[in-house]
């Protein structure tokens, strides 16, 4: 991967995908000698051959242009953001293969617009249904409120999707051994013109730039000086009921507040319904990894609500029960440091994680990778530095991500009060006669720059 002056002073315009799988070129505009220095501009001026997966290889430096730390949502949807744009890059993940487990996200029509942007829209959209509102029910069985989605927003667009089937499609867009698995990053060294990055298995890698996802407890947020995100005081049980013979549920969301207690389920596709089972915790507790456990404590919480959830609990496959302690991270002004230091910046959970209660998190993750690749391919283009992509990517999303992080804490607040006085006044008064839906999905509305 050695690169030759002599390259780098003659080669052509633009970026192209060459017609090979295997080969992937990223050209730019003719450089002068004078823009040699700018190391982020030179490291494209040559040709890209498809890396070999990364294997153990102590003692040996490889070379790569833009490693993505994470194989999650952000991971993949950035590393998808930036290959169809032609520029290729190395994602490492910690685990030995995509996440098979787990249950489901809602995504809502920002998060669909970002699918589409990237390629993978409609073959996610075939798969899950599209649900058309919601219905608030109190834990007693009694409708509260209900509303449909469109009648508020024709452009609405609400499916919940399996987070395994997800990670699978944008995976399935990149080329063979782009993720390199069993890669995990334990060290990093950020200098000046490259990134050192040590894996748990011995492999050393410089890169040219750091895009770290890895998530929530991100070891690259902590390097730069985060703050671990902060328990706040609820956690969730989550599955993904089973129907073989077809589940018998309308397409809607629905939710069940109690005291202290709030839960949900939704339909993802013709045989399967997401639940949750929201508690108030005054810690996070230990980590519990025995379903049968977990299935009675949640069954435990919401033992005379609706049969109807009882039942979703009850068919819901072992492997998709999981419990979590919902955490956040506010990204307050000046106090924060920044989302990129040198040519490392951080997308998704790994910058801003925020409590699940808006079913914004996953959505700001496929946002935050259009937004930030758009910045580095004009950054290429203008032969700027990929420090100032990021901070101009920093500057977009801060306004966006800062504010959805604390009203999403402030609702998941007030859905958990316990107090049956104030409970009586959200589902006499508050929920039947003053919500609206607008307010409530307006930030749902988001508008970014084409990728192409
Ligand atoms: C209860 C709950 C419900 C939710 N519901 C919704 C919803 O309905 N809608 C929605 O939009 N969002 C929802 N979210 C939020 C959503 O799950 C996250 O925002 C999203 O998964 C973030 O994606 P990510 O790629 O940033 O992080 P992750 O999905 O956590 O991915 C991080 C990846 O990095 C890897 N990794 C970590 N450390 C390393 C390392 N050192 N080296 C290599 N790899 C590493 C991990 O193995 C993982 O694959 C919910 C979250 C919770 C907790």
């Amino acid at each position: 991967m050695a690169i030759s002056k002599m390259e780098l002073n003659s080669l052509p315009l633009s970026l192209f995908h060459s017609s090979s799988k295997s080969s992937w070129y990223l050209q730019s505009r003719t450089l002068s000698k004078s823009n040699l220095h700018h190391h982020w501009s030179t490291s494209f001026q040559y040709r890209y051959r498809a890396k070999s997966k990364i294997v153990n290889a102590i003692g040996e430096l490889k070379k790569e242009d833009i490693v993505i730390v994470g194989a999650g949502i952000a991971g993949l949807a950035t590393a998808v953001s930036l290959q169809r744009l032609g520029i290729p890059s190395t994602v490492l993940e910690q685990a030995e293969s995509l996440r098979t487990g787990g249950t489901s996200l809602t995504l809502f029509k920002n998060g669909w617009k970002v699918l589409d942007a990237i390629g993978v829209g409609s073959e996610l959209r075939k798969q899950f249904l599209e649900i058309q509102g919601m219905v608030i029910k109190s834990e007693d069985g009694r409708e509260l409120r209900s509303f449909i989605f469109k009648e508020e927003d024709e452009s609405q667009e609400v499916r919940a999707v399996e987070r395994r089937v997800l990670l699978e499609t944008l995976a399935n867009q990149l080329p063979p051994n782009a993720i390199s698995y069993c890669s995990k990053l334990t060290e990093m060294k950020n200098g000046e013109g490259e990134t050192l990055l040590k894996l748990q298995d011995g492999t050393q890698l410089s890169a040219k730039i750091v895009i770290a996802c890895d998530g929530i407890k991100s070891p690259v947020a902590r390097s730069m000086g985060y703050s671990e995100p902060k328990y706040v005081g609820h956690c969730a049980f989550r599955g993904l009921g089973s129907y073989l013979n077809g589940q018998p549920f309308e397409p809607r969301v629905n939710y069940i507040y109690g005291k202290g207690i709030r839960a949900g389920f939704v339909p993802v596709s013709p045989t399967k319904v997401y639940w949750f089972v929201c508690f108030n915790s005054p810690s996070a507790g230990p980590r519990i990894t025995d379903p049968s456990v977990l299935r009675e404590q949640t069954l435990e919480l919401v033992r005379n609500w609706s049969s109807e959830l009882l039942n979703i609990i009850e068919c819901t496959p072992d492997d998709t029960i999981i419990r979590t302690p919902l955490v956040d991270r506010w990204l307050w002004p000046t106090v924060s440091p920044p989302a990129s230091t040198r040519n490392v910046v951080l997308v998704g959970d790994a910058w801003h994680p925020m409590t699940p209660n808006l079913g914004q998190g996953a959505c700001c993750a496929l946002e935050d990778a259009v937004v930030l690749v758009k910045k580095l391919a004009g950054a290429l283009e203008n032969q700027t530095s990929a420090e100032d992509a990021f901070r101009a990517y920093e500057r977009e999303r801060w306004p966006r991500i800062f504010p959805l992080a604390i009203r999403a804490n402030l609702v998941g607040t007030l859905l958990q009060w316990d107090n049956p006085l104030v409970c009586s006044v959200r589902n006499n008064i508050v929920i039947p006669k003053l919500v609206r839906l607008g307010p409530i999905l307006e930030h749902t509305n988001f508008e970014f720059e084409p990728l192409v």
